[in-house]
């Protein structure tokens, strides 16, 4: 560690030291215009840290760093660019306690959920350390015959790279991990609310032999300068996000500026169907990790449960009594499945969607009511809930699950795809075949089959309509930071 990490007693017993400034050409610096902002500890309301808030310069500062450093990484031999990416997927895992405690303290979920996302997480850079050294071309004739056809494959160049608070480590490694392997070089500008994984994630690659200048981190309270300075220079060639649909038109329309290549992993609203032949066990299991992981503050999260008129009352029954069944609080105490939500508007949101829902003539199965201090909310569902109520179309991020009837498939797929979301899907019954034909037609990238869990690093992760552009993971994750380059040479 270096004197330029703060160690923090943590409102746990564990202290550790993390660092609290940007990351530029491999040096910890404040930013120039010398500002701080707090960091602060959803479950408590307590102040975490002081970090450095970078602005204009220190976002101009480090891309010129990155554009600097761009054709040294990229010549730098695929092997050895592999191999830092193992070394830091293997720190990770020896860091996992501070990560995790990290995680929960800055972002609130439960310490089990933050260990989980930190094997997830490291996961990415394993994977990318694989594919690094497994980038192709291809050769062919054109079809006279008279032209060599030579395509390789090559960095897209420095790439900006912009993640939500959800999942502070794993949307950081599931770009930065590909982007590296690939050859670009790399800023990073990570979520206000939860910076503090950021800057640990760079201090691990810096300890894992990463030459200086190919990421660097700005931390900010002022995403549009610093992000549209990035967007607007015409020295970045790829821009990577991941946010609210919302927030991604705004960055889709200035990374035209340049006709920047984009990957945009943006807002979901996933339908949940469970069909009169499902297994119920499995179903409910299935709701309880599709609703609750990261207390329903996720992409993934399960929004609209669309349950058979024939096992509706069984299965609503059995969901509730398990969601009722969970345990609130501070995600670090042991055995806490529910931690906080990230700040008093995503509550506000929640308990505004549940009011309308009930108004509506929603009846409470479990929850329904904030306890009277902090941000925690209780797990809840709801039950004959009306398709006009508000909850149907937002996406919630929050632990309430309603549950909708339907009575035949294609009615099922109808609501499901009423939406302008189309990231994930999830279809429980027990007959393959209608399980293929679902999925078939179901306006999503990803569809779960009697599972609650897609996210997987060997998987290509990503959504259709305005849930985003792009694929993140398994083999087809890299192709988003390489561009083709054909060469034509006269056959003689
Ligand atoms: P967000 O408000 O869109 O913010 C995402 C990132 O964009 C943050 O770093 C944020 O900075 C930055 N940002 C906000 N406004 C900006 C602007 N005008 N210019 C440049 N950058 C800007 O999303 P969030 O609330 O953090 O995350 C929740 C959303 O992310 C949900 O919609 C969720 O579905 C989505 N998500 C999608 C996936 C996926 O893979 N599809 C995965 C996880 C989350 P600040 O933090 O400073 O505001």
């Amino acid at each position: 560690m270096t004197d330029t990490m703060a160690r923090v007693a943590s409102e746990t017993d564990m202290t550790f030291e993390f660092p609290q400034q940007l990351f530029i050409d491999g040096a910890w610096t404040d930013a120039a215009a010398g500002d701080r902002f707090d960091v602060t500890n959803p479950a408590t309301g307590a102040v975490l840290a002081q970090i450095a808030d970078g602005r204009r310069d220190d976002a101009r500062r480090a891309l010129d760093v990155a554009v600097a450093t761009q054709q040294a990484w990229a010549d730098t031999p695929p092997r050895e660019r592999s191999e830092i990416l193992r070394r830091a997927y293997e720190l990770i895992l020896e860091h996992a306690d501070e990560l995790a405690m990290l995680i929960t303290l800055e972002m609130g979920k439960p310490l089990a959920d933050a260990r989980g996302e930190v094997s997830y997480g490291a996961e990415f850079f394993r994977w990318f350390a694989e594919e690094a050294v497994r980038v192709g071309g291809d050769h062919t004739l054109s079809g006279d015959g008279k032209t060599r056809i030579i395509v390789t494959r090559e960095p897209v160049g420095p790439c900006v790279v912009v993640t939500p608070w959800n999942f502070p480590l794993a949307m950081g490694t599931r770009k930065i991990g590909p982007a590296l392997a690939a050859g670009c070089t790399v800023v990073f500008k990570p979520a206000e609310q939860t910076p503090l994984t950021a800057l640990y994630l760079a201090h691990i690659l810096s300890l894992a032999g990463l030459p200086d200048g190919v990421v660097n981190v700005v931390t900010t309270t002022t995403p549009a300068e610093v992000v549209g300075y990035w967007l607007d220079s015409g020295q970045a060639r790829k821009l990577s996000f991941t946010g609210s649909t919302e927030v991604g038109r705004i960055l889709l329309a200035q990374a035209s500026k340049h006709v920047m290549r984009t990957s945009m992993e943006l807002g979901g609203n996933a339908p949940f169907i469970v069909c009169s032949d499902a297994d119920i066990d499995t179903a409910v299991e299935g709701a309880i990790t599709a609703k609750m992981r990261n207390m329903g503050e996720a992409c993934t999260a399960a929004n609209r449960l669309y349950v058979h008129a024939d096992v509706v009352e069984e299965f609503t029954r059995r969901f509730a009594e398990r969601m009722a069944a969970l345990r609130l609080g501070p995600g670090w105490e042991d055995g806490v499945q529910v931690g906080p939500l990230i700040d008093a508007d995503a509550l506000r949101k929640v308990e505004s969607l549940v009011r309308d829902a009930v108004e509506r003539g929603a009846r409470v199965a479990t929850g329904g009511e904030s306890p009277s201090e902090g941000l925690l909310y209780p797990p809840t569902v709801l039950a004959d809930v009306s398709p006009d109520c508000e909850l149907a179309s937002t996406e919630i991020f929050g632990p309430v699950a309603p549950v909708f009837t339907f009575t035949d498939d294609d009615e099922a797929v109808r609501r499901a795809n009423d939406t302008e979301w189309g990231l994930v899907a999830y279809i429980f019954t027990r007959d393959i075949d209608r399980a293929f034909r679902l999925a078939g037609r179901l306006e999503v990238g990803m569809v779960g089959i009697n599972t609650g869990l897609v996210s997987n690093p060997a998987g290509p992760f990503g959504g259709v309509k305005s849930s985003g552009i792009g694929r993140e993971g398994g083999r087809w994750g890299i192709d988003e930071y390489l561009e083709y380059k054909y060469l034509a040479i006269p056959r003689r």
